[in-house]
């Protein structure tokens, strides 16, 4: 059997169904799965064990036999915790038909087959009685169903469901409670995921300033939570104005109801500012006594030695509505609505609803303003970084003229509005920033494919400058925005002869490196609280290597650290001035490593060289000490090729010191292959 998947076509810029393997999904979903990171999360590990065990003791002090259900198995881990707890017997529960068949081999390979029945069906299909999948009702309640932003798996329905159905009255649980946390800040960084700031333009006739409509001004955004590493904030970047404050719990040992609902707090700004974010996250009780506790505090509120680095559970940024001013010591209200699966915040400066809570809307915010839709936050950030801009209008300064008839290809581009200002007429797509600059007439949109421009589109003219940025909104590995090179080739008969593309061309450069925690997405566990779990880490293995290729995948590598063990090195280039060649490019080398440590793998990113002596880097900008720390673009993800055994050297002389690599970039695909020998 065949599968189709949609996925775009970095030649065309196209979507297109691909058809895969059956199992394609399957692996994909395993290969890039947070498993791993939870299996190497010793901080949960530990403490969901000494949760089972007390629940268990206090099941076997009430004289009671210990019945388990265990929601969302997994590997069966917290199964078997229970299991080897003294639980008398344990349903473990897992939607997910691969995992539940590495749960059944890891449960067997445990020894633990007379105590644990795994059962693939998601908990709302689970039945009750003699012939059921479960004789009777279980009292106690094992769940690890939380996201970072707490409920956005599902957890409230799951709860629900199962109070009323699975579980006896007074059950025990674990965790007993979560509890989600708040902190009021004002971050010009963070807000600037969310707004679009008024750009500066120094034009021949003065200051020109490109501001947003008011439609966006006013725009609550989309409801998606902005999960971060919030530990690599640095504090220089945001300006505290609350306190933490509890904004709500809940109680998993009692019946949970999801519906939609609010909760509210006051708070005494701490100092006065712009109120523009809330930062959020949550801890969970393992035991009725809250001494068993894990929480996902950032830096700033807990103690160092807590630390425990994870990326299946961050922190959220919640962007409120509009910025508020707050003053010191004024009272404000601060209310979290929530549905099943998500949250979003407003503050307000009286209590004013609360004797009318009826009044309170619980709809989720929608963007009104499409900007929101057409740019996720880190294109947001991008747009705002005005040093890039500045690079952008002084390499459009040194190549438009006043003729100048200029195109411009790339996603959501304010492109279009610098080179106007800067003397152009021209040419593209996204009509909000025009019109509340009143440039309507002056920029053309084109809707068209670039392979379909046809003369009429151009009035007749020849273009003599072909800008892009290049971004693509359908790009995920950083070398498909070269659907630009793609879309360059398409319009090429109507390009003058003197046609001057900017950037004019692109490199990409790769870097051998040392993740500090990363390299735990992608490692084998082996054992996890003395269980053996190799059958999971062999089943990601197959999973990565389904294709026979490994592939590399795409992070945002200011949100994890990482030290380079070898120079940066330039590996391929691509020729914009030029249509895209019929054969591939490709190249083979070696980099030498120059510095100790584990190679866990290769970075990748692009360059582009937007004219001969001004250069963006969409990845390493910059390697900040003599150990090699690593500083990286912030607004972009970069590639991440992960080596299937990791070398690790603790001196230079038995380091081998080189890495070689074959990369190939196929024209036909738009991909690119690599291999790299240790
Ligand atoms: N309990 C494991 C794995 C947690 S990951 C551990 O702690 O290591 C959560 C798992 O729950 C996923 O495998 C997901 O497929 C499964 N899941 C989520 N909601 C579920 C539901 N309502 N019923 C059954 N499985 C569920």
């Amino acid at each position: 059997m065949k599968t189709f998947c949609g996925r775009a076509n970095p030649t065309t810029g196209a979507m297109e169904w691909v058809e895969e393997d059956e199992n394609y999904d399957y692996h994909q979903e395993i290969a890039r799965s947070r498993y791993a990171d939870m299996l190497h999360d010793k901080d949960r590990n530990v403490k969901y064990y000494q949760g089972i065990r007390a629940a268990v003791c206090r099941v076997k002090e009430r004289g009671e036999k210990a019945i388990v259900l265990d929601i969302g198995t997994g590997t069966g881990l917290l199964s078997m915790m229970a299991a080897s707890a003294g639980a008398d017997f344990c349903y473990a529960v897992e939607v997910f038909k691969p995992m539940a068949n590495a749960a059944v081999k890891i449960v067997e390979k445990n020894g633990f087959r007379d105590k644990i029945k795994v059962i693939n069906k998601h908990s709302t299909e689970i039945t009750v009685g003699p012939d059921g999948d479960m004789r009777c009702r279980a009292n106690i309640l094992v769940t690890e169903l939380f996201d970072t932003e707490l409920i956005g798996e599902g957890a409230l329905p799951t709860y629900e469901h199962a109070h009323k159905y699975l579980v006896q009255e007074g059950c025990e649980a674990v965790p007993h409670r979560a509890t989600v946390y708040v902190q009021l800040v004002e971050s010009k960084r963070m807000w600037s995921w969310n707004k679009l700031f008024p750009i500066h333009v120094e034009a021949e006739d003065g200051e020109k300033i490109i501001v947003s409509p008011s439609e966006m001004e006013n725009c609550p955004g989309v409801p998606s939570v902005c999960d971060i590493q919030l530990n690599q904030m640095p504090s220089s970047d945001f300006t505290i104005l609350s306190d933490v404050m509890t904004m709500f719990s809940v109680d998993f040992s009692r019946p949970v109801r999801s519906a939609s609902t609010y909760y509210r707090v006051q708070l005494e700004p701490v100092k006065s500012g712009k109120a523009q974010i809330v930062l959020s996250w949550w801890d969970i009780d393992m035991d009725p006594s809250g001494t068993i506790n894990c929480t996902m505090a950032p830096y700033w509120v807990k103690s160092t030695s807590a630390f425990q680095w994870r990326d299946h559970w961050m922190q959220c940024v919640y962007f409120l509505p509009n910025e508020e001013p707050v003053l010191q010591g004024e009272k404000v209200y601060l209310t979290a609505c929530r549905d099943e699966y998500s949250l979003w915040y407003k503050l307000q400066k009286d209590s004013g609803a609360e004797e009318n809570k009826a009044d309170v809307r619980v709809e989720s915010p929608v963007c009104r303003c499409q900007a929101h839709l057409l740019w996720n936050r880190p294109r947001f950030g991008e747009l705002n970084d005005q040093h890039r801009t500045c690079q952008y209008i002084e390499s459009l300064r040194k190549v438009l003229k006043t003729d100048s008839v200029c195109l411009c290809i790339s996603d959501g581009s304010l492109l279009p509005v610098l080179a106007h200002y800067l003397g152009a007429k021209q040419v593209q797509y996204f009509f909000l920033v025009f019109k509340a600059n009143h440039l309507e007439d002056k920029i053309k949109i084109i809707e068209a494919r670039p392979e379909l421009l046809t003369s009429s589109h151009l009035e007749d003219k020849k273009i003599s400058v072909l800008v892009g940025e290049p971004f693509f909104t359908t790009s995920l590995l950083p070398w498909h925005n070269l659907y630009f090179w793609y879309a360059r080739t398409a319009v090429t008969s109507h390009l003058s002869s003197n046609i001057t593309v900017l950037p004019q061309s692109a490199s990409l450069h790769m870097m051998i490196v040392e993740f500090q925690d990363l390299w735990r997405i992608r490692s084998p566990c082996g054992t996890c609280e003395g269980f053996d779990v190799q059958t999971m880490d062999d089943m990601i293995k197959n999973s990565l290597n389904f294709r026979e290729s490994r592939e590399a995948e795409p992070h945002p590598l200011w949100e994890y650290p990482c030290k380079s063990l070898s120079d940066p090195q330039e590996v391929l280039t691509f020729d914009f001035r030029k249509t895209v060649p019929q054969h591939g490019l490709g190249t083979e080398g070696s980099v030498s490593l120059l510095r100790k440590g584990k190679s866990h793998g290769a970075v990748l990113w692009m360059e582009y060289h937007l004219t001969a002596d001004i250069s963006l880097s969409t990845g390493l900008t910059q390697i900040s000490n003599e150990k090699g720390n690593c500083e990286w673009n912030p607004h972009c993800k970069q590639a991440v090729y992960f080596f299937s055994s990791v070398i690790e050297s603790e001196t230079l002389s038995d380091l081998p010191s080189a890495v070689t690599y074959a990369i190939n970039f196929n024209t036909k695909t738009g991909e690119i292959a690599m291999d790299f020998k240790l």
